[in-house]
């Protein structure tokens, strides 16, 4: 008989953990507790529009590990189209003034050169910076599988890439910006607009531009939902099983060994493996009560800031509404949409490049903003409904500065706020991506296992500062292959 493999959670990490597993032999039961799979990576559907709430780039889809994992996934198969923008994205400040961020490096560097002549040399430095970090290559085994071979073979081809990290590595975006000393008042106004004022890890930010410039961080026409859907299928198709609407609350231990879950109307599903792909914090505080934790762990969960979580706020326009840009980034500051002050500006998506995201003659837009979860998460029925209606107000009179008599267009409006995601996927404080990625934790991550507790493994974003879809979907192989080592058979794909 195969052994048995749980998995709570239907996220990305949670769907990839499940085709690996049953890949590999293993009965395989994913545990979801919401009615569809994707966790993070969704969308929802209204009135024939489709309000995505994810996907803008998905580092591998020309390349690398990352790309191997798509593909061994279903993610990418030969039917997926992939978009890559020219322009990243388009800033305006409060002024009007226009500043846009290409995606190919040399394209930027000539356009920034032209704007600032006069910080030629700290921007073609900042470029080269980026230009090296697309060196970087991902592991496709698990670190505790590596050999130092694994490590020294690649030393040559990236070595450029240390050295980025080795400067870097310790800074934050505003530190790196100062040091590259930018005189232009305009390149200093958005880089610190945009990531200055927070403890942002430069290496994120050079690293993000780097895979744009080598096409590999494309968008995949129909976005998040039917991304997830395709590693749905492919799990089923393998034979592997996914349960909808179940909640785990407890892992089941016996003698320091992952026995099965818990669900929360009492069934117990017992197993030989458990992987929690669910959120970090619930795993280890809640369903293993805090028993199997390091001083690592636990410093990370107390100290490392989280991602501020968004209001998204979605629009169905009965118009067709052309772009060149998939997302327009408005840095102005000190302005309120509902009880939130904007710290980071807000930012309009046009989903226009995507024609599956409304009927013909139609443009979905979405409109965001980081917003604090100590805003919400005491907010009652009453007021929680009031302040969605005022963010639909002064959201819509945003919309309306960018795209002039858009109102009378508006069809559909759809406010999805920080209690939203909480209450779907019971990501901690609505932090969609888990820890900031910052100066002290960049170059960090946790580990898959926790200390004391056989046949247990977490995978998922919360093991990376920074989080994503890549890293969710590598730690669910990963774990896998460290089950197939314990099992001593060898980890395969088919
Ligand atoms: C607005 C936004 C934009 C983003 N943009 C991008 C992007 O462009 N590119 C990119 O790479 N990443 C992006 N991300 C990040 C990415 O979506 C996440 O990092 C990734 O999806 C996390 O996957 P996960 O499986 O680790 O966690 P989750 O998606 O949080 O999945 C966890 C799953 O576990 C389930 N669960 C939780 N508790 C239980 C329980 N007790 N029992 C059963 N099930 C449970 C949840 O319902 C959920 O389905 C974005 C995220 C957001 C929200």
């Amino acid at each position: 008989m195969s052994k048995k493999v749980v998995i709570i959670g239907g996220g990305i990490a949670g769907l990839s953990a499940g085709i690996y597993a049953t890949m590999n032999g293993f009965d395989t039961e994913v545990i979801e507790m919401s009615a569809v799979a994707g966790g993070q990576c969704t969308a929802w559907d209204r009135k024939g529009y489709r309000f995505d709430y994810c996907l803008h780039w998905l580092v591998g889809t020309s390349k690398g590990a990352f790309h191997d994992i798509w593909k061994e996934t279903n993610v990418i198969n030969n039917e997926t189209e992939i978009i890559d923008h020219e322009i990243h994205s388009r800033i305006l400040d409060d002024e009007g003034n226009e500043f846009i961020i290409y995606s190919n490096i040399d394209r930027w560097e000539k356009s920034l050169i032209e704007l600032a002549p006069e910080d030629k040399a700290s921007i073609q430095k900042m470029c080269n910076d980026m230009r090296k970090s697309a060196l970087l290559e991902p592991f496709a085994l698990a670190p505790e599988l590596r050999s130092p071979f694994d490590y020294i073979k690649i030393i040559p081809q990236m070595l450029p890439v240390f050295n980025v990290i080795r400067k870097f590595g310790r800074l934050t975006c505003k530190e790196y910006f100062d040091k590259l000393n930018f005189k232009s008042e305009r390149i200093k106004s958005v880089f610190f607009s945009l990531y200055g004022n927070k403890d942002f890890s430069a290496l994120a930010f050079i690293f993000m531009l780097g895979w744009f410039n080598q096409k590999n961080a494309g968008y995949i026409k129909g976005g998040s939902y039917p991304l997830a859907q395709r590693m749905v299928e492919k799990l089923w198709k393998l034979g592997g099983k996914l349960l909808y609407i179940k909640k785990v609350d407890k892992v089941i231990v016996e003698n320091n060994v992952a026995k099965g879950v818990m669900l929360s109307d009492g069934t117990i599903i017992q197993a030989d493996y458990v992987i929690s792909a669910a959120d970090g914090y619930s795993t280890i505080y809640n369903m293993l009560d805090a028993k199997y934790i390091s001083k690592e762990i636990d410093f990370a969960y107390k100290n490392w800031e989280l991602f501020t979580p968004i209001v998204q706020v979605s629009f169905g326009v009965n118009k067709a509404i052309p772009s060149d840009s998939p997302i327009l980034i408005n840095i102005s500051k000190e302005k309120l949409i509902g009880k939130t002050k904007l710290e980071n500006g807000y930012s309009i998506m046009n989903y226009a490049y995507d024609s599956t995201m409304a009927p013909e003659g139609k443009t979905t837009i979405v409109l965001r903003f980081d917003s604090p979860w100590k805003l919400w998460e005491n907010m009652d029925v009453k007021e929680y409904k009031a302040e969605k209606l005022q963010i639909q107000k002064d959201a819509t009179a945003y919309l309306e500065k960018e795209y002039p008599g858009i109102s009378e267009f508006i069809e559909v409006i759809d406010v999805a706020t920080p209690k939203t995601d909480v209450r779907y996927t019971g990501v901690k404080d609505g932090a969609y991506e888990g820890f900031m990625p910052s100066k002290d934790n960049m170059m960090k991550s946790l580990k898959m296992k926790l200390p004391g507790l056989q046949n247990f493994y977490m995978a998922g974003q919360w093991l990376f500062p920074g989080g994503g879809l890549p890293p969710s979907a590598q730690t669910g192989k990963w774990a896998v292959q460290l089950i197939c080592k314990n099992e001593k058979q060898q980890f395969k794909i088919i």
